[in-house]
């Protein structure tokens, strides 16, 4: 008998039919004699539908007020789906609760929208577990000191299920979603690409962070502080399939050195559409251009991706960084209205038609020559590349947006991601 924790997506939790399947099989999982732990997401298309109604009645506000409405406005979605779950797995004559964050508590930061999960308390989880309990515990939420309900950020539920996983030592956290795993790349662009077994934790943190959808990325982080063992896997199967072929099924993201050494070389490609790229030119070659550009940015909130700076002609240099899409307008006017003069600088210049593409992989440590072989491949189809940049099992390169199709599709080809891996 081991504890798991189920995470299940708004997808998954779609409709009534869905919810009933979800409760079929957890109740399959807790009949197997497992202690069970569910962690469900708002149905599909609540959240956006909630958050919908306060842009209706508020279309401008940005403030912490108006923030904290919203956190317990958009809580109500995971309300609902948790309680529709523990009334669906009681039908299937299961004894089941559902507990909003607050109840559990999950105590987090007072950060509204965006909240960060201190501490998760086990007591009354372990309580009704050790009573036979299903306990479904909302996702996406939880209660800051003064108990105002917080949430943690758009898709923040995959964060709730790890966290609880490591709050109560779960065996294994399962997270059930509308794809059958992680993949080498989007299947959507590369019909091709393949679904990975097993991923390190570090390459999914890098896939995550560059683009991936499959995972919010504080989840993946938190599973490594952790070390919670975490499988993406179908919620789409039939509810009642074998019990051990469903616990192999989907991937597992690893920790053991080992089994990171069975990986290729590159694992997967990520790419996304989200950043923008900004040039200030003409800048005088001096100490402390970096800083009085990017530290007038940064005192904006607004994040920066890459950066290159150009070897200086005549004195000045060119200064090239990329920013999120949202940040762009505010960066640009910024360095326009403030650092550009201050500079004395000739002109900021924007491109939005941009794409991040990146290949990441842990075998990337240890061989040499696979960013050229990127590079290589990229420039068999014709594609410039505008910005490099590398960390220890990634390369990213920021290239014109109407070849980023191309460029996925031949660099999987080229890093063999059709081929199973060894
Ligand atoms: N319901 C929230 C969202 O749509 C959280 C989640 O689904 O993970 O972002
Ligand atoms: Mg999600």
């Amino acid at each position: 008998m081991s504890l798991i924790v189920h995470k299940y997506g708004g997808t998954s939790m779609g409709s009534t039919e869905r919810i009933r399947n979800v409760a079929k099989r957890v109740a399959k999982w807790a009949r197997a004699g497992h202690q069970m732990v569910v962690v469900p997401s708002a149905m599909s298309g609540e959240t956006n539908r909630l958050l919908g109604l306060a842009k209706e009645l508020a279309p401008e506000r940005t403030d912490t007020s108006y923030d904290r409405e919203l956190d317990m406005l958009a809580a109500t979605g995971e309300q609902a789906s948790s309680a529709l779950l523990a009334i669906a797995l009681q039908a299937e004559g299961m004894h089941a609760v559902s507990y909003a964050g607050w109840q559990v508590p999950i105590r987090t930061n007072s950060a509204f929208t965006k909240a960060r999960i201190e501490s998760i308390d086990d007591k009354r989880v372990r309580a009704d577990l050790d009573a036979g309990r299903v306990v479904i515990i909302t996702g996406f939420q939880g209660v800051d000191d003064e108990s105002n309900v917080t949430t943690l950020g758009r898709g923040g539920s995959d964060t709730s299920a790890v966290a609880v996983a490591a709050a109560l030592k779960a065996k294994e956290c399962l997270i059930y979603t509308d794809v059958d795993g992680v993949y080498t790349t989007d299947p959507r662009v590369v019909p091709e690409a393949r679904r990975l077994q097993t991923v390190s934790f570090e390459e999914m943190l890098e896939m995550a962070s560059l683009g991936s959808k499959v995972l919010q990325i504080r989840s993946v982080e938190f599973a490594g502080k952790y070390k919670v063992p975490l499988r993406v896997l179908s919620s789409f199967t039939e509810w009642n399939i074998d019990i051990h072929e469903e616990a192999k099924s989907g991937t597992l993201i690893t920790f053991e050195e080992d089994e990171q050494m069975e990986q290729a070389v590159v694992s997967g490609i990520a790419f996304n559409r989200d950043e923008a790229k900004i040039s200030v030119v003409g800048v005088p070659d001096k100490p402390g251009i970096a800083y009085q550009i990017l530290g007038a940015v940064a005192e904006a909130n607004i994040e920066v991706d890459m950066i290159i700076q150009n070897i200086s002609k005549g004195g000045l240099t060119d200064f090239s960084f990329t920013v999120h899409r949202n940040d762009f307008a505010r960066a640009t006017e910024l360095l326009k209205s403030k650092v550009l003069p201050a500079l004395g600088a000739t002109e900021v210049i924007g491109d939005t038609k941009i794409c991040k593409v990146s290949i990441v992989g842990i075998g990337m440590r240890s061989h040499v020559g696979i960013a050229s072989k990127m590079f290589r491949s990229l420039s068999e189809e014709g594609i410039n590349i505008q910005m490099i940049s590398t960390s220890e099992i990634k390369t990213s390169v920021v290239i014109d947006e109407k070849y980023m199709e191309l460029a996925v599709r031949a660099l999987h080809k080229a890093f063999e991601l059709e081929q199973s891996a060894a």
